[in-house]
């Protein structure tokens, strides 16, 4: 966001999650970053991150075995996003458990959204987690 607004404030946005000092971008954070990568395969979603995000979406879409994938998918993401603000303004580093326990706090708030048959398959999700 830095960069795309043209503040300057670092030679370049590197990513303070990892040692590898590459940029800090959607991509790498939310998808390709190890850690994000386990909480992904957690979730069952399988993320090719080697062809556009979109088509990278629709296919992972198109594998996902199970229900609510836009649900589940935007959960893990916030959950993973959740744990890198975590760092840097509470600079607790991330713990794939405190992602885990966000995710599953998340779906259990989704319950109250949606019909008993998807609040029960939900209840299910979480405790299969
Ligand atoms: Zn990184």
């Amino acid at each position: 966001m830095l960069k795309r607004r043209h503040y300057h404030i670092v030679d370049m946005e590197s990513c303070v999650l990892c040692t590898t000092q590459e940029e800090e971008t959607i991509d790498h954070l939310i998808f390709n970053f190890p850690f994000s990568q386990a909480c992904w395969a957690k979730n069952g979603i399988s993320y090719n991150s080697n062809i556009s995000r979109i088509g990278a979406t629709i296919r992972a879409k198109e594998i996902y075995s199970g229900r609510l994938f836009f649900e589940i998918f935007t959960i893990t993401a916030w959950n993973i996003w959740k744990e890198r603000n975590n760092f840097i303004f509470n600079q607790i580093s991330p713990t794939y458990n405190a992602w885990l326990q966000g995710t599953k706090a998340d779906l259990s708030w989704l319950r109250y959204r949606v019909s008993t048959n998807l609040s029960d398959y939900i209840t299910s999700l979480v405790n299969n987690l």
